[in-house]
């Protein structure tokens, strides 16, 4: 599942089945799922893992979202790149028409939240054991 990093037009992901990194773009997925009836906004389905075709889903934060309990984890931090990525992917038109793009930028981090999670760039590495606060990298 884990995005390890987030550039302008794809994300490079770390496969969570078989751990194989590859590059996926913007044009291989789109913000929205849909089920029967309905279409989950704030799902996006991956293409299928290259090595062992594993299909992951990035889940961004729910509009009611409560700040993170365990702020600079990998899961906040992980959080706050599927946040960014979301939002980058609805300015690059990459959303299932059902949905209206005002509402898919509620969640969007600001800069100033990337600038202080991420000074070095939008990456993130998965922690080798416990998801300790400020861990990771
Ligand atoms: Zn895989």
């Amino acid at each position: 599942m884990p995005v390890r990093e987030l550039f302008a037009d794809r994300i490079e992901q770390e496969c969570i089945e078989c751990a194989d990194v590859h590059d996926v773009a913007f044009t291989a997925f789109t913000v929205g799922v849909k089920r029967e009836t309905q279409v989950l906004s704030k799902l996006m389905q991956l293409p299928p893992c290259p090595v062992c075709g594993a299909v992951e889903f990035l889940a961004s934060s729910p509009d009611a979202e409560p700040d993170h309990p365990a702020p600079g984890s990998f899961g906040h931090k992980h959080k706050l790149l599927v946040d960014k990525l979301n939002a980058d992917m609805v300015r690059a038109g990459r959303y299932l028409s059902e949905l209206d793009p005002a509402t898919l930028l509620n969640k969007e981090p600001s800069d100033t939240t990337m600038q202080q999670w991420f000074p070095g760039g939008r990456q993130l590495r998965r922690p080798l054991k416990d998801d300790h606060p400020g861990g990771g990298q």
